[in-house]
């Protein structure tokens, strides 16, 4: 399944037990080992990629406060 953390960025999530810890070499669940599905890793990716570009023309002006923040 796909959450979507606070700040809106998509995050791959197991289907069995909901957890969001991924061995990315194998694309299994660290806690109960079951696979990611192949479709739900395509749409991660395309989430993904629709944030990044999303929040990447949007956090330019943001990201130089980041940097040097105090939060
Ligand atoms: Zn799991």
């Amino acid at each position: 399944m796909i959450f979507r953390n606070p700040s809106g960025a998509p995050e791959l999530g197991c289907d069995a037990c909901g957890c969001r810890w991924f061995d990315r070499m194998t694309d299994t669940c660290y806690e109960c080992g079951t696979p990611i599905p192949a479709a739900e890793a395509r749409r991660f990716v395309e989430a993904a990629e629709a944030w990044q570009a999303r929040s990447g023309a949007k956090a330019t002006p943001a990201a130089a406060s980041e940097d040097g923040g105090t939060d």
